[in-house]
Formats: C-alpha cells, structure tokens, sequence
C-alpha cells in the first residue's frame, strides 16, 4: 500500500509554527518514502471555520514550499458519511442521546474521587447521567459513544506508532478507555460528526496509511483505533510528533498569532528560516 498521509488544520485561525512543523514533517515522511501527501480542510465547526482562513491555509503551505496530492477534502462536504456512519454505530446499539449541558455535566462531576481522572482527550469524562434513559435523538442532543459497550463489542488490540515518545505497538485495555476517556460525543446539535468520528472516516476515505500528528492527540488516537474497528475500517500506523511550545513551555495554540507563519513571512523570513526554527533540516 502506498505510503499516504495528510495535514489536516481547521480554518479557525492563523497557521503557526506548530503547524509548520507538523505539515514540513508528515510531507517529508510521504516524500521520502515515495508516498502521498494530502491535505484537508476540517471546517467541521461552521461557527468558527472562515473562508479567508482556508484561503492564508493554502497560501502559507505554498509559500513553505508544499505540494500536495489529489484533490483537497473538506469535512463540510461530507455530513452525509458522517450520518451513514453514526446510523451504524446507532442500529449496533452502541450509542444513546444526550441531553445533559456542560454545566449538567460538570454538576455531575462536583464530588470527584481521588485517583480518579476527571478529564479526558474529549474534556469532562461524561458521569453518564443519560446512558440508560433512552432518550429520543433531537436537535438539542449530543449522540454519544456507550464506551463500556463498544469496547466490550470489539477491542482492537492495539496499534502501532512510531513516534519517538511511545513508539512500539501501543495495546489498549477496555478499563482504560472506560475510566480515562469514557463515553464520547459523536455528534452534537451543531454538527454532523464530532471530531473523533470525522477523522476516523476522512482518513479511511482517503486512504491515509500513516497519521502523523501532535503528541497532544496521543489519547484521542485510542478513540479513533476503537471507532475503526467498530466501523470495519483499517488501522493506519500512528506517528506522534513532539509539540512546538513557547517559552514558557506551553504549547502553542491558534491564538498565538506572535508565532504565525504570515507574521514571520511579513518580517521577511524564508521558508528555510522556519524549517530552522522547527528542527528540521533544510
Ligand atoms: N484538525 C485536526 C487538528 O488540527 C487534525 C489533527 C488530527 O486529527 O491529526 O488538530
């Protein structure tokens, strides 16, 4: 199979060095292994994607000196796959509605145990409040995952990663995805798909054989393993890459415009000056 990989930024803000670094890289891995290199646009979130953001993605990603394979997915085309998909996690009898808000949630939560987490990769691990109330799907609820059911159903072994912080074949226990992740939203008012399931079916779509991505999304990566096997579609190879963070330690974020690429393109630095910033070679 081809060596296939893909960026992947949401148009909710400026591209910064983080990007820079995780796009330079999965380019490299696909050139260098002969591969593909693909990009898509994941404006899922309508309330924050913005035209003119898609448009400075393209720009800056070009003047970086990227090019890329095929043609450019964009999430926003494809709520279709996204229902089809949550039909079949709904008919498997693996996920419910959700009626509770944040603050529900969180009120629910008010009494943590020690020792045990309280958040997740997907926020506030959910106390089940409507797990078992069979509530009718509306426009105000979330579709949540049953996470003790789908990883009952079809634990997938594990996966294999070949970042440098975990590399190795990766297991995964149903305790685990339980107690630290728990039952996730899959879809919400405002959206057709949450991110969790839009990724596990846009990669399938395009055929991405290797994720290469922020160690941040390490624990997300187990979700996605979990809905793949529960979805009969393949498991890429995971590369989780080291974060870009500020001085302070704190990775950065789409609100750190001082790191953006446009602002360092302005000031006249040369795509071969931000390879340099990020570690990688010329
Ligand atoms: N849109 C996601 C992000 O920018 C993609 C990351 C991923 O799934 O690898 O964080």
């Amino acid at each position: 199979m081809t060596f296939t990989t893909r960026f992947a930024p949401s148009p909710t803000g400026p591209l910064h060095l983080g990007h820079a670094y995780s796009a330079l890289l999965a380019h490299d891995m696909a050139r260098a292994a002969g591969g593909r290199f693909l990009l898509r646009i994941d404006d899922l979130d309508r309330s924050r994607a913005r035209d003119h953001w898609e448009a400075q993605i393209h720009d800056d990603l070009s003047w970086l000196g990227l090019t890329w394979d095929g043609a450019v997915r964009r999430e926003s085309d494809c709520s279709e796959e996204y229902r089809n998909a949550l039909e079949k996690l709904r008919n498997a009898g693996l996920t419910y509605a959700c009626a509770c808000t944040r603050r529900d949630i969180a009120d629910a939560a008010a009494a943590p145990q020690e020792g045990v987490p309280v958040f997740g990769p997907d926020g506030r691990i959910y106390p089940g409040t409507c797990r078992d109330l069979h509530l009718p799907a509306g426009p105000d609820r979330a579709i949540r995952l049953n996470m003790a059911r789908a990883a009952a159903r079809a634990l997938p072994a594990g996966f294999r990663e070949t970042g440098p912080a975990h590399a190795g074949v990766q297991a995964l226990a149903a305790q685990d995805l339980t107690a630290t992740i728990g039952d996730v939203v899959l879809a919400r008012r405002d959206m057709a798909a949450s991110y969790h399931l839009a990724v596990v079916l846009d990669d399938a779509a395009t055929g991405v054989t290797h994720v290469i991505r922020g160690e941040d999304l390490f624990d997300a990566t187990r979700i996605h393993v979990l809905l793949q096997r529960l979805l009969d579609l393949p498991t890429p190879v995971y590369h989780h890459h080291g974060l870009i963070r500020d001085e302070d330690g704190k990775r950065l974020a789409k609100r750190d415009d001082a790191r953006a690429i446009a602002k360092y393109r302005v000031e006249g630095a040369t795509p071969a000056d931000i390879r340099g910033m990020v570690g990688l070679a010329g």
